[in-house]
C-alpha cells in the first residue's frame, strides 16, 4: 500500500535522532518503520519547522519524511499551529492530487483537520488517532488547558469525517461514541513499546536495602505524583524515586519540581524523596527493573506507557483506574488499580504490594507475559495494517466532516 501518515507537529525524525521527542513522535516513527519493514510505501508528512530542512528526507528505516510547508518554517507551540492548518491542508491537496496514495492516516486533532481537507478532492480514504483527546483535557484541566477553544467541537466533526478513528483505548471509544461516532467506526489499536528493551533482568546495583517506589514521566500537575509523594507519609521506610523534568541540569528550576519538592517538605517526607531528574529513555529500563514498584496516577490517561514499560520489566504497578490504565492494567493479576485523586488508596496499595513479596513477584511475571502478548510494535503494526485493509476494503460514504 501507499500510505501518507500526518503528524503536523510531531516529526518521526525527532525520535530517531533521538533527541527530546514526545509519545507522538516516537508513535509515529514505529508504525512508520513497521509499516515500511512489511513493504508498504510510506511518507510522513510534517510541519517544516526550520527552513533549512530539505524537502524529502529518506530514513534508514526505509520510510521518507516530507516537510510541508505551512506558517513559519520556525518552531511553533502546538497550541497556536491552527491558524496555519487551511494551508498544511493545501499542500497536502497539491501533494495527493500529483500522488495519490492508497490511505492516508492522521495524527492528532489538528493533522486530521488538515489530511481531511487535503484527501477531499483526491478522494482519499482517511484514518484519524486522536493521541489525546480536547473534551476528556478540558474536563480534567478546567481552565489550565491551553488548547484552542475551537478544537472539543472541531474535533467531534474530524472523527465524524473518518473513515476510522483508530482509537488508543477502549475508554477513548467511549468518549467517542458520546462525541455521536457508532462503534463501526472506530478500532482500538493499543501503543507499543520496545520489547527488545524493555524486558526482566538484573537492576544493575546492590540489592536494595529498603523498599523502592518509582515515579517516571513528564513532570506536570495532572500526572498526579503529589498524589504519590502525599501516600508516602503512610508507606514507612520506602524510598520514591521520582524521574523526569526537563533535560539536563535545569530540572532543579523547574517550577513543578520546585512545587512537588514543597509538597514533599510539607508531607515531611523530603528525606525519602529522591528527583533524578530525567532519565535517559535508554536506561529506563534498568531504573524499572531496580525498583519494587511502579505508581502512575494521572487524573486521566489517553494511554500511558509508563505502566507497560514497568510490566514488560517485570515491576508490578499501581496506576490510577482511568483512560487506557483501564486496558493495559488487569486488577490484581499484573497490576493493582486505585481510584484517581487518593494518596490513602495509593498508600494501601503500595503497602500491600510491598508487603507480600510472593503476590509481588506473581504481578510481575504476569505482566511480562501480558506485555509481551499484547504490546509488541510488530503485533500493533499487523493489527493498524488490518484496519487498513478493512477501510480498503469498504469504504465509508461520508456525510459532512472536517473539511
Ligand atoms: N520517560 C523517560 N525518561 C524520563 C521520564 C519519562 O524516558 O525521565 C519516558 C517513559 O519511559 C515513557 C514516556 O517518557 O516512555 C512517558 O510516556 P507516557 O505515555 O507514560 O506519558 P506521556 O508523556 O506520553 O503523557
Amino acid at each position: 500500500m501507499k500510505i501518507d501518515l500526518v503528524s503536523e507537529h510531531a516529526s518521526p525524525l525527532a525520535a530517531l535522532g533521538g533527541v527530546d521527542a514526545g509519545g507522538q513522535n516516537a508513535h509515529v516513527a514505529e508504525l512508520a518503520t513497521g509499516l515500511a519493514r512489511r513493504g508498504h510505501d510510506v511518507v510522513v508528512c510534517t510541519r517544516r519547522d526550520d527552513a533549512s530542512l530539505p524537502h524529502r528526507v529518506g530514513t534508514a528505516a526505509g520510510f521518507v519524511v516530507e516537510h510541508v510547508t505551512a506558517g513559519p518554517a520556525e518552531p511553533v507551540p502546538k497550541d497556536d499551529l491552527l491558524p496555519h492548518m487551511g494551508e498544511f491542508g493545501d499542500r497536502l491537496a497539491e501533494r495527493w492530487a500529483a500522488d495519490r496514495p492508497d490511505l492516508v492516516h492522521a495524527h492528532f486533532w489538528m493533522s486530521g483537520l488538515a489530511a481531511q481537507r487535503g484527501a477531499a478532492g483526491a478522494g482519499v480514504p482517511v484514518l484519524q488517532t486522536f493521541h489525546a483527546l480536547g473534551r476528556v483535557k478540558r474536563r480534567h484541566q478546567g481552565d489550565k488547558d491551553t488548547s484552542p477553544p475551537q478544537r472539543i467541537e472541531l474535533e467531534a466533526d474530524i472523527a465524524l469525517g473518518a473513515d476510522k478513528v483508530v482509537a488508543t483505548c477502549s475508554d477513548e471509544v467511549a468518549e467517542l461514541a458520546e462525541m455521536g461516532l457508532p462503534a463501526e467506526r472506530t478500532a482500538v489499536v493499543p501503543c507499543g513499546i520496545d520489547l527488545e528493551r524493555f524486558r526482566p533482568g538484573p537492576g544493575g546495583g546492590p540489592p536494595n536495602t529498603h523498599p523502592k517506589i518509582l515515579c517516571i514521566g513528564r513532570l506536570v500537575e495532572r500526572k498526579g505524583i503529589d498524589i504519590v509523594i502525599r501516600a508516602l507519609r503512610r508507606i514507612p521506610g520506602a524510598e520514591l524515586l521520582i524521574a523526569g523534568g526537563p533535560p539536563g541540569p535545569r530540572w532543579h528550576r523547574d517550577p513543578e519540581v520546585r512545587r512537588l519538592q514543597e509538597v514533599a517538605e510539607r508531607a515531611g517526607v523530603a528525606d525519602r524523596t529522591t528527583f533524578l531528574g530525567q532519565v535517559d529513555h535508554e536506561r529506563t529500563p534498568q531504573l524499572y527493573r531496580s525498583v519494587d514498584v511502579v505508581v502512575s496516577t494521572p487524573w486521566y490517561e489517553p494511554f500511558g506507557t509508563v505502566p507497560v514499560e514497568a510490566m514488560a520489566c517485570g515491576t508490578p504497578p499501581v496506576v490510577s483506574a482511568v483512560g487506557g490504565h483501564l486496558d493495559t492494567v488487569v486488577d490484581g493479576h499484573n497490576g493493582v488499580h486505585v481510584p484517581p485523586h487518593s494518596p490513602a488508596a495509593v498508600a494501601q496499595a503500595v503497602r500491600e504490594v510491598l508487603a507480600r513479596p510472593r503476590w509481588r513477584a506473581e504481578l510481575g511475571a504476569a505482566g511480562v507475559a501480558w506485555a509481551r502478548a499484547h504490546y509488541g510494535w510488530n503485533k500493533l503494526v499487523r493489527e493498524t495494517e488490518a484496519v487498513y485493509r478493512q477501510v480498503l476494503a469498504a469504504p465509508v460514504v461520508l456525510g459532512g466532516g472536517a473539511t
